[in-house]
């Protein structure tokens, strides 16, 4: 079952956010296929915007569900060509949300399953186990893995982000696998 999303609002600060009984973040590297799989989650095709320029998405973008539970799109790390002060801003706007967002639950960190986890992936997973910021990976692109290749993979991957290979979920917003499985885990998320 698609998740019933509304776009709320765009903030450049989470004190400009409103206030949520429970929250899930989504973060990851420019291009990881965050705004495909947050389109796909919620079965629309311009909910959260599919870019292949990385980076212009530079707000934190606050979706809602019915039952008043939140879903908040984070801006994409790693955009070499954003100037340094302005990437340095972004980073804080990024890090002060996940520090000290209230209500937030849990920060799903997705990881291209193609490419595997990248330097700036493990930089932003050691820092959030560093932080004690609850969090969980989520392997994109699935579709793109051979199938002669995926076991290895999916071990490879959990490996490297210090997870069980039972542990991280997988998702192809361009096929749609595990994208209900995902679904009803931000469901179960934010009902309790
Ligand atoms: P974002 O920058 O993280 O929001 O990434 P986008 O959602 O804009 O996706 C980046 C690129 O990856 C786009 O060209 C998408 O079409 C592509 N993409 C995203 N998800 C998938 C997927 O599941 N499978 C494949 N094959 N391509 C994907």
């Amino acid at each position: 079952m698609p998740l019933r999303l509304k776009f709320i609002t765009s903030a450049k600060r989470y004190t400009d956010l409103p206030d949520s009984p429970a929250e899930v973040a989504f973060v990851g590297r420019s291009n990881v296929g965050k705004s495909s799989l947050i389109n796909a989650l919620a079965n629309q095709r311009q909910l959260a915007r599919v870019s292949n320029t990385p980076g212009r998405t530079q707000l934190i973008n606050l979706f809602e569900l019915p039952n008043g539970g939140t879903l908040v799109d984070l801006p994409g790390y790693g955009y070499a060509a954003v100037p340094g002060r302005e990437k340095a801003g972004w980073q804080r706007m990024i890090e002060d949300y996940l520090l000290e967002r209230e209500a937030l639950d849990l920060v799903m960190v997705l990881v291209d399953g193609e490419i595997g986890p990248t330097k700036l992936d493990l930089q932003m997973l050691d820092w959030l186990r560093q932080s004690g910021v609850p969090h969980t990976v989520v392997a994109t692109k699935l579709d793109k893995v051979k199938p002669s290749k995926l076991a290895t993979r999916k071990k490879e991957l959990a490996r490297a982000a210090g997870l069980d290979t039972g542990d991280v979920m997988w998702v192809s917003a361009a096929k749609g696998t595990g994208i209900d499985a995902l679904a009803a885990h931000v469901i179960g998320l934010l009902s309790s």
